[in-house]
């Protein structure tokens, strides 16, 4: 069963499987992030209703499906207007796009669930001029085109999928990630921000952020050494994701397999530009082989 947690004067958070930050002001509250669907909407919904808030806007930190897919339902409620950084607004507003990019072509059905396209939803470009007092955000770009962190005013980070906590990473082992290298300098932002109080999306809450962050870089770099054992000799995109599914021992599914398959791109696209592995082809096939 959910509950609404407070965290500040100010700041509150709702612990779903995607936790939904609510910051208050007056009457009115926004929600940083929205969770998975109408079903986690309507929970989220009558929270702060309970609380006698109404909901005026919603913030996310990015557009992936278990932050936007409750979007539609509660603005469809509540009139609230939501917004996203960059890019991000777009794919709210045109979700195919999400499943689009995973896998690099017209997206099956298979593809297309509610935990990869959120449902649609209008959606504004996040901005300085549309943030209620004392929130804030700074850009912590690389798991997603793009992704941002807010601050409360009672010095509470939201900070979407920036960091998994060690559980998580030794479960996974490959975290999604679309910018390796963007991922790395918002980590090392990320780790010298100053805050009470860091919610991460799926892991529990942390009064110091650094350990998480230096965690989380350590195992980008690990997930880099991997690659380039497995590219000793030129190795074809599938045969690479096949031989660290193996490596990590990661369950396979088609949802797991367009994620894993996006972020080992991102790694080859990294480490080709570190000079590190290069593109060679074999006739027709296009291989990947360390220099
Ligand atoms: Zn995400």
């Amino acid at each position: 069963m959910s509950e609404i947690h407070q965290l500040g004067e100010h700041t509150f958070y709702i612990d779903q499987t995607t936790n939904v930050g609510v910051y208050v002001y007056g009457k009115n509250c926004c929600l940083i992030d929205a969770g998975l669907d109408k079903s986690i909407g309507e929970t989220v919904l009558k929270l702060i209703t309970d609380k006698g808030l109404k909901l005026e806007k919603i913030f996310l930190t990015h557009s992936h499906a278990d932050h936007a897919g409750a979007c539609a339902y509660l603005k469809e409620q509540t009139g609230c207007t939501v917004y996203a950084p960059g890019v991000c607004a777009q794919l709210v507003r045109y979700p195919y796009l999400i499943p689009t990019t995973l896998y690099g072509g017209f997206p099956s059905a298979r593809m297309r669930s509610k935990f990869v396209m959120p449902e649609a939803c209008e959606c504004e470009e996040l901005s300085e001029s549309v943030l209620p007092k004392g929130l804030s955000f700074m850009h912590i770009d690389g798991h997603d085109f793009e992704q941002v962190a807010f601050c409360t005013s009672d010095m509470v980070w939201f900070i979407g999928d920036a960091v998994s906590d060690k559980t998580t990473i030794d479960r996974y082992r490959i975290p999604f990630l679309y910018d390796i290298k963007a991922h790395l300098s918002s980590l090392e932002r990320l780790k010298n921000t100053e805050g009470k109080i860091f919610v991460p999306s799926h892991s529990a809450l942390v009064n110091e952020i650094k350990t998480l962050c230096e965690e989380n870089a350590a195992d980008v770099f690990e997930v880099c050494t991997v690659i380039k054992r497995l590219c000793q000799n030129a190795i074809s995109i599938d045969e690479l994701i096949a031989k660290l599914l193996g490596e990590f021992g990661i369950k396979l599914y088609v949802m797991q397999y367009e994620l894993i398959g996006e972020t080992a791109r991102s790694y080859l696209s990294y480490l080709t530009e570190k000079r590190e592995i290069s593109c060679v082809f074999d006739g027709n096939k296009l291989l990947w082989k360390i220099i």
